[in-house]
């Protein structure tokens, strides 16, 4: 069992400071190519599926939050406000709000809608020191979000759609959720007083669940303060239970931003709100990813794609030549690091290493080892790594055929 902690200081992945502060983790190089590369994959599938992307800033006025709801039901999760010229600040504890003012810019029309926003965007969340650690329980949060502006009748397929986005994103990244969740209100918390909606929205999420056709199940007192939500719950490696994806719906919000589109009759309309995380955040995700794998990430996500091992100084001008113009994240590994099995020692966990003689250099031909143990014969050197790029271009988690 793998402790993401541990291995994410061993492999420089992210680390922590008492200086900086408990629950703020910072990125290390290899650390923040993972980080980076599967933001970017994530914003590439959100396009694909018809999202937009803004940024908005991590803090706005208290008032925002007061109209949002955040305030009277979610402040104890909250930062303290800081007063400022008059006025009090406070560090966002979600992206709702400020996507809700985005929808308000300017008028809509029943034709623009479904409309998708999406962010990958900072939020704060006031965890007691007691609980901080690693990445799974932070004050700062990078959160994959985003909030699809719909007429009540494209509900259900909007929820259903983000579903299909989260189980298209685990295959790629190899994540298989433990048990899906639909979580609605329960005694003692604090959700907004609407009886309507709480009516109306469990209804619509059990249906996307059962035409999804996943089994869940379906637990009191883990809705959100504005609405029930299907929850993606995955296992640390140490088992615990942990929410990483979420697909929600909201009538509250729209109404308290006063949000409307003009329907075919000329006439306002409030929409819907489908609140939806496909990775949740990305400190959670890696920090899973980590475990997950133990450091040996998919070709497509790990910081080295491929090491390049050449046996002697001799083929080091080899060794370079070769990596001229390709585009995979590439280590070159000389002998100065230590005898060759020391260098394959310690690239176990790069998924390609090219090992260079005297021969492969003469021939321009590279010999493939492989993260899983095979050995493949010497191919030539564009193949290999023209081979390599499909495989990371497809996100496969194969390493070779
Ligand atoms: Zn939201």
């Amino acid at each position: 069992m793998y402790d993401h902690r541990k291995l994410g200081r061993e492999l420089g992945l992210f680390d922590t400071d008492p200086l900086i502060g408990a629950g703020l983790p910072y990125w290390l190089p290899a650390g923040a190519i993972v980080r980076h590369t599967l933001e970017e994959y994530v914003r590439a599938i959100e396009r694909r599926a018809g999202y937009q992307h803004v940024y908005s800033p991590v803090m706005g006025k208290r008032e925002l939050y007061e109209l949002s709801g955040h305030w009277a039901h979610y402040r104890d999760d909250m930062f303290p406000p800081m007063d400022l010229g008059g006025e009090q600040v406070v560090l966002r504890p979600s992206l709702c709000p400020h996507h809700a003012v985005i929808y308000r810019t300017h008028a809509h029309s029943y034709r623009e809608l479904p409309l998708r926003i999406a962010e990958l965007g900072g939020m704060h969340r006031a965890e007691l020191s007691g609980v901080l650690g690693g990445l799974t329980r932070v004050r700062a949060i990078q959160l994959n979000d985003a909030h699809v502006f719909c007429t009540p009748e494209q509900v259900a397929d909007e929820a259903a759609a983000a579903l299909g986005l989260i189980r298209q994103a685990y295959a790629a990244l190899g994540i298989r959720p433990v048990r899906y969740r639909l979580s609605l209100p329960g005694p003692g918390g604090k959700y907004v007083d609407e009886p309507e909606v709480w009516r109306q929205a469990p209804a619509l999420l059990v249906d996307v669940l059962e035409r999804s056709g996943v089994p869940y199940e379906a637990v009191d007192g883990e809705a959100a303060f504005y609405g029930p939500k299907i929850d993606v719950q995955i296992a640390g490696s140490a088992g615990r239970e942990a929410t990483l994806s979420t697909v929600q719906v909201d009538f509250y919000q729209p109404k308290q931003f006063d949000l409307h589109y003009i329907g075919p009759d000329g006439a306002k309309h409030r929409p819907v709100m489908v609140h939806r995380s496909i990775i949740g955040s990305v400190e959670r995700a890696v920090a899973h990813l980590i475990e997950l794998y133990g450091g040996a990430f998919p070709a497509w996500l790990a910081p080295t794609q491929l090491a390049v091992l050449p046996i002697s100084d001799a083929e080091l001008p080899h060794a370079d030549a070769l990596l001229k113009g390709t585009e995979l994240r590439v280590e070159i590994i000389g002998p100065e690091r230590g005898s060759l099995g020391a260098r394959v020692r310690d690239t176990r966990l790069v998924p390609y290493v090219a090992v260079i003689g005297a021969r492969e250099a003469a021939d321009d031909h590279v010999a493939l080892r492989l993260r899983d143990g095979r050995r493949l014969d010497p191919m030539p050197a564009a193949e290999a790594l023209r081979r390599i790029g499909t495989f990371v271009d497809m996100h496969s988690l194969a390493l070779w055929d």
